[in-house]
């Protein structure tokens, strides 16, 4: 497995391959690996001839009050984890690289934006596509993989390939899950002995709706007051939202039907986790 900082010599690789006639798949990652990451690599490594993974902590993606200089780094550790689990390369770039004094270029799609997590976190998603579609450029990957455990994160992605014609096919991939239920994610190591075991009520809450609904319950309130409740009785999460949203457009529903999201956004004291089910009525 190679690990390459530097733009043109990713770009030089890829050329090769390419040239070759192999596929190249990517994985867009900010390290911190674990069982969830390690699915989509496993998933591209079975699609592809060369598995290129990155790993950033994209600076443009977090608000000025959130986590970016306290993200968990572990490079060691995420090179093990990307190798074992099949990747030839891991573009590890250069920040000042990327991200030069005087960029100001970005990638909105803001209609896909404004709610959810974009409600209370303005900028992020801008910053996420923008990172993504630069990483397109230089991969230019066949395959691009992306979890559905941040599902509005995937449905920007969608629209932005579709909008600006990369000739990309975007991979999701469904979460993986810890076997208590909780969605792994980078900021579960966050999370004190006693906010870990409470956590998985998001997914418990989940789930019951999924009952719900497939019992015949199409109120969106009700489903809406039932995650609240059985996540605030169950554990010490504060809701930042629970929505159920279209799949496609992410606009509210008041009626559940077609193809829908439940997704919620709970903080554990300063953690804030996100969870979502993607239901067909
Ligand atoms: P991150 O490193 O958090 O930016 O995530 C990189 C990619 O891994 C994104 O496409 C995420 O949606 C995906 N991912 C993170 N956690 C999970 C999980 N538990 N299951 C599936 N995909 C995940």
């Amino acid at each position: 497995m190679k690990i390459i900082s530097s733009i043109s010599r990713l770009r030089k690789e890829l050329d090769y391959e390419r040239r070759r006639g192999r596929s190249i798949g990517f994985v867009p990652t900010m390290g911190a690996l674990h069982e969830g990451h390690a699915s989509l690599i496993r998933q591209c490594r079975r699609e592809n001839d060369v598995v290129v993974i990155s790993i950033f902590v994209n600076p443009i993606q977090f608000g000025p009050a959130e986590d970016f200089s306290a993200y968990p780094r572990q490079k060691q550790k995420d090179v093990q984890l990307a190798e074992q689990n099949g990747c030839d390369i891991v573009f590890h770039p250069d920040a000042r690289q990327l991200l030069p004094s005087g960029f100001n270029t970005y990638v909105e799609v803001p209609q896909l934006s404004r709610g959810l997590c974009g409600a209370s976190r303005p900028g992020h998603f801008r910053g996420a596509a923008t990172i993504v579609a630069k990483f397109f450029n230089i991969i230019n990957p066949h395959r691009a993989y992306f979890g559905q455990k941040d599902y509005q994160q995937l449905a920007i992605i969608k629209m932005m390939v579709a909008d600006l014609n990369f000739p990309i096919t975007i991979r999701e991939v469904k979460t993986y899950r810890a076997s208590d239920g909780l969605a792994m994610s980078s900021r579960n190591v966050y999370l004190s002995q006693d906010q870990r075991k409470e956590a998985p009520a998001i997914y418990h809450a989940l789930q019951k709706a999924r009952q719900k609904i497939r019992n015949g319950e199409v109120d969106a309130a009700k489903i809406k007051l039932m995650v609240k409740t059985h996540i605030t009785r169950n554990s010490s999460g504060k809701i930042d939202y629970v929505e159920c949203v279209d799949a496609k457009e992410l606009s509210p529903l008041k009626t559940i039907k077609g193809r829908c999201l439940i997704a919620v956004a709970v903080f554990f004291g300063k953690t804030r986790l996100i969870d979502n089910i993607l239901l067909q009525i």
